[in-house]
């Protein structure tokens, strides 16, 4: 079991950045993954104040998260060997930092730009170009540092996507559970109430979250570290993602870069929720409330594409059972269950 040593959430918490590094023993030379974007908002003011307490700091813009990007960062690490890496930015660049450290052995750390999912904490990584159409292990982030002011500046769009992929967690849990019943599969109930316990957090909770509401941003980033941690727990994504995030993944391969990982995977909830016989419309209606899509429409998918997701989600992981398998899903129930949930008209 790998976990955080240091997980620091409020405002203005990017100024402490050197003082986390010290503490970690990381006061030599660290190496900063940051994007175009989020290196003007957050990667440059790191850099400035790493240097400023005299750590020896170099700073890489990555603008996607393949293959070809992690192995640049690589060959930088190689040549600099940095004590630690810091990925500062939305999922991209964390994942990229995230997958280079894990494969050159050394610490990495964790400096979300958004709200939108749940890789900010968890070991796994989401890499274009590793023929995996969904998130492989890496390693647990050393430190988390989640600064409240720079998110809440972020577009509100991505903090709902977090709360999608968070409502997420009661239909993966479900598909767990299915799994261990049914294939005698290994299941962690730690692992799995962390996950719940998150996703309930969040719906109790949903009035609070709105644009540029700070408790309700609060309520996400726990839930959302809370999940990064159940992942850490069960050593694998089981916890947090079922038959939801194969839906969103087969999605992705059907209409690549059309909505974020959280909208589908919300969408993917209130679905699976219906085929667990869960209460779909409370995840449906906490969705709206939140200001996240619920529709086919919304996120701008053509409906026949939601249907043809269905059907392959199953491919996506063969290995990984789920409700989806269960019931035998075909291109007719795909179609009538999108039409029940009112995903599609
Ligand atoms: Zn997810």
């Amino acid at each position: 079991m790998q976990l955080p040593r240091e997980v620091i959430v409020g405002d203005k918490t990017l100024e402490l950045i050197s003082d986390i590094c010290k503490k970690l023993d990381f006061s030599d030379s660290a190496l900063i993954v940051t994007g175009p974007h989020t290196c003007r908002i957050a990667g440059q003011k790191a850099i400035d104040l790493l240097e400023d307490k005299g750590i020896s700091v170099e700073g890489m813009v990555v603008s996607s998260s393949a293959m070809k990007d992690v192995e640049i960062v690589k060959e930088k690490i190689t040549e600099f060997k940095p004590q630690v890496v810091l990925g500062i930015g939305g999922g991209t660049k964390i994942d990229v930092a995230k997958l280079s450290s894990a494969h050159k052995g050394i610490p990495f750390m964790s400096i979300p730009t958004t709200a939108s999912h749940d890789g900010i904490a968890s070991p796994l990584v989401s890499i274009k170009g590793l023929n995996k159409p969904y998130s492989v292990m890496a390693q647990s982030p050393m430190a988390i540092i989640v600064d409240t002011s720079i998110i809440i500046q972020a577009p509100y769009r991505f903090t709902a996507s977090g709360c999608g992929d968070i409502m997420a967690k009661f239909t993966a849990v479900r598909d767990w559970e299915l799994a261990h019943n049914e294939k005698n599969e290994y299941y962690g109930g730690y692992a799995a109430s962390l996950s719940l316990m998150s996703a309930k957090l969040v719906l109790e909770n949903a009035d609070a979250i709105k644009p540029e509401a700070k408790e309700g941003l609060r309520i996400l980033l726990e839930a959302l570290i809370s999940c990064g941690v159940a992942m850490s727990i069960a050593g694998s994504s089981k916890p947090c993602s079922g038959s939801e995030h194969l839906f969103s993944h087969a999605l992705d391969l059907i209409v690549p870069n059309s909505a974020l990982h959280g909208e589908q995977c919300g969408i993917g909830t209130i679905m699976m929720a219906h085929l667990h016989r869960m209460n779909w419309k409370r995840i449906k209606e906490t969705l709206q409330a939140i200001g996240a899509p619920v529709t086919a429409e919304e996120i701008d998918i053509e409906p026949e594409f939601i249907i043809q997701a269905l059907v392959r989600a199953c491919e996506i992981r063969p290995e990984r059972y789920t409700i989806l398998e269960r019931t035998n899903i075909n291109y007719d129930s795909a179609k009538k269950l999108a039409k029940a949930t009112g995903v599609i008209n």
